[in-house]
C-alpha cells in the first residue's frame, strides 16, 4: 500500500488535509509544500527495512537542507551525511547530533575539516591520499584523532543518469579499490587518524538492487582483507542512491524493504565480525514528501506547440533543465477536464527553462494552479537566484495545519552584501 500525501478531496488537491489553493493564496506562488507525515513515513520505512542488523541512517543533507525538514529528521533519530561546512552548520542548528554525522566529498577544505573536528563529528569519508595527510595534520593540530572511513570507488555501473553516477572509475569520487588497502594501512599508522570504516556511494536514483549488491560485495572483500591486515573496521557505509517513483510509468525502483533485504544479504559475511551498516539516503526520504506549486501566467500556441507559462522556473526546480528529469504534474483544481498536449515552461530566458515537454494535462487558464510532484529532493536545495529571482518559500504541512519553514526571499536579502564599487 502506498501512502499518497497529495490527494484530491473532492475537486481540490490537498497536502494531507490542507488545500494547496489555500497555501497558494496565503503564502503566494511559487511555493514548495512538504508533507510531514510522508517525511516521517519514508524515514521510518527506510529505517525499518534495515531492522535486525546494527545500522545508522545518515540522511544526505544535500537532498533537502531546509532547517524545518532537518528538524523533523532529527526528532526521528536520524544521523546526517554532510558534504560541506555549511551543511554541518545547518544540521547543528536543527538540533542534530554531531556524533551521528559523516562528512563526504572530494574537496573538503582545511577550514571545513577543522570545523567538523571541533564539532566532534562521527567520521570523515576520506576520498584521496592527499586528504588523508591533510586531515592527519589538521587533527594533530587540534590535538585530536579524526575517525575516518575510506571512500572507495567500486567501479560498478549504477545505470542511472551520467551526471549522478559516482562509482565508475572515470568518476572523481573515492580511491580505486586496488589502492584502498595500502592507503588504509598507511593511514592507520598516522597519529592524527583512527581508521574506523570503509565507504562507497555509487550514484543516485538507482532503480535496481544489483549495482548496490555488486558494490557491497567489493567492500566485503576489502574489509576481509583489512581484517587480515589487523585493521579493525567498525562500520561499512554503503552510501545513498535508492531511487523513487517519479510517475513516468517506466518501471518502479526497489522498495526500501527490497533494498534492505538485498543489502542485508550482501553484507552477511561481515555481520559476524560485528560491523555496523551505515547508509546515506537522501532522495528516498524527502523526494515524494515535497511538491512545487506554481501559478499559470499565460498560454500560447505557435505552429509547433502549445505552451503553458508558469511563475516557477528552472531557478526554483532545476532537475528538468539539468538532467531532463520527469516530474508528475496535476492541476490543483478540477482534474477531470479533457487533456491537451503542452510544454510547461517558466519565465527564465533559457530554452532549458522547462518543467515538461509534450505533457498531457488539462488546459489550465491564467491564474490556475499546477502541482509539480516528487520535488522534495534536489528541489529547493538546488534553487538559485538566476534572473534575480527570489527563492520560493517553503511550507511544512502536518494534518490540517501548516507552518512556513522558510520565507520567500526579498529583493533586499537578495542584494545584501553587494555594492556598486
Ligand atoms: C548525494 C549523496 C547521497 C544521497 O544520494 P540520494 O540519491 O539522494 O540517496 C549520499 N551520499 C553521498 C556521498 C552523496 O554524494
Amino acid at each position: 500500500m502506498t501512502y499518497e500525501p497529495f490527494e484530491y478531496r473532492g475537486d481540490e488537491l490537498c497536502c494531507e488535509a490542507v488545500p494547496l489553493a489555500r497555501i497558494a493564496s496565503e503564502v503566494g506562488t511559487p511555493v514548495y509544500v512538504y508533507s510531514r507525515g510522508e517525511l516521517e513515513r519514508a524515514y521510518r520505512a527506510f529505517d525499518a527495512a534495515l531492522e535486525g542488523i546494527p545500522h545508522r541512517v545518515c540522511y544526505a543533507v544535500k537532498a533537502n537542507s531546509s532547517l524545518g525538514i532537518l528538524a523533523v529528521l532529527v526528532r526521528l533519530g536520524a544521523g546526517a551525511d554532510i558534504v560541506s561546512g555549511g551543511e554541518l552548520v545547518r544540521w547543528l542548528k536543527a538540533g542534530g547530533d554531531a556524533g551521528k554525522v559523516v562528512f563526504s566529498g572530494v574537496g573538503k577544505t582545511e577550514r571545513e575539516l577543522r570545523m567538523a573536528l571541533d564539532a566532534g563529528i562521527g567520521a570523515f569519508n576520506v576520498e584521496s591520499a592527499e586528504e588523508v595527510d591533510v586531515l592527519d595534520r589538521v587533527a594533530r593540530g587540534a590535538g585530536v584523532r579524526a575517525r575516518i572511513a575510506l571512500r572507495v570507488n567500486p567501479d560498478v555501473d549504477p545505470q542511472t543518469h551520467p551526471y549522478i553516477s559516482t562509482g565508475l572509475k572515470q568518476n572523481k569520487f573515492g580511491v580505486a579499490m586496488g589502492e584502498a588497502r595500502a592507503l588504509l594501512g598507511r593511514a592507520q599508522k598516522l597519529a592524527g587518524l583512527e581508521v574506523v570504516g570503509v565507504d562507497c556511494h555509487i550514484g543516485s536514483q538507482l532503480t535496481k538492487t544489483s549495482p548496490f549488491t555488486d558494490a557491497i560485495a567489493r567492500l566485503v572483500s576489502l574489509v576481509q582483507a583489512l581484517t587480515g591486515d589487523g585493521i579493525r573496521i567498525e562500520h561499512v557505509d554503503v552510501g545513498g542512491g535508492l531511487g523513487i517513483d517519479y510517475g513516468k510509468g517506466d518501471g518502479l525502483p526497489p522498495t526500501p524493504a527490497e533494498y534492505g533485504a538485498a543489502v542485508r544479504d550482501a553484507l552477511a559475511p561481515l555481520t559476524a565480525l560485528g560491523v555496523t551498516l551505515y547508509t546515506e539516503p537522501g532522495r528516498v526520504i524527502v523526494g515524494r514528501a515535497g511538491a512545487l506549486v506554481t501559478q499559470v501566467l499565460y498560454r500560447k500556441r505557435n505552429e509547433a506547440k502549445h505552451f503553458t507559462i508558469v511563475d516557477a522556473a528552472m531557478n526554483d526546480l532545476t532537475r528538468p533543465a539539468l538532467y531532463g528529469s520527469f516530474h508528475p504534474m496535476k492541476p490543483v483544481a478540477r482534474p477531470g477536464r479533457p487533456a491537451i498536449t503542452t510544454d510547461v515552461v517558466g519565465p527564465i530566458c533559457e530554452t532549458g527553462d522547462f518543467f515538461a515537454r509534450d505533457r498531457e494535462l488539462p488546459e489550465l487558464a491564467p491564474g490556475e494552479l499546477l502541482w509539480i510532484g516528487a520535488a522534495g529532493a534536489y528541489g529547493s536545495a538546488m534553487a538559485s537566484n538566476y534572473n534575480t529571482r527570489p527563492r520560493a518559500p517553503e511550507v511544512l504541512v502536518a494534518g490540517d495545519r501548516y507552518t512556513v519553514i522558510r520565507d520567500r526571499e526579498t529583493y533586499e536579502q537578495l542584494l545584501a552584501g553587494e555594492r556598486v564599487g
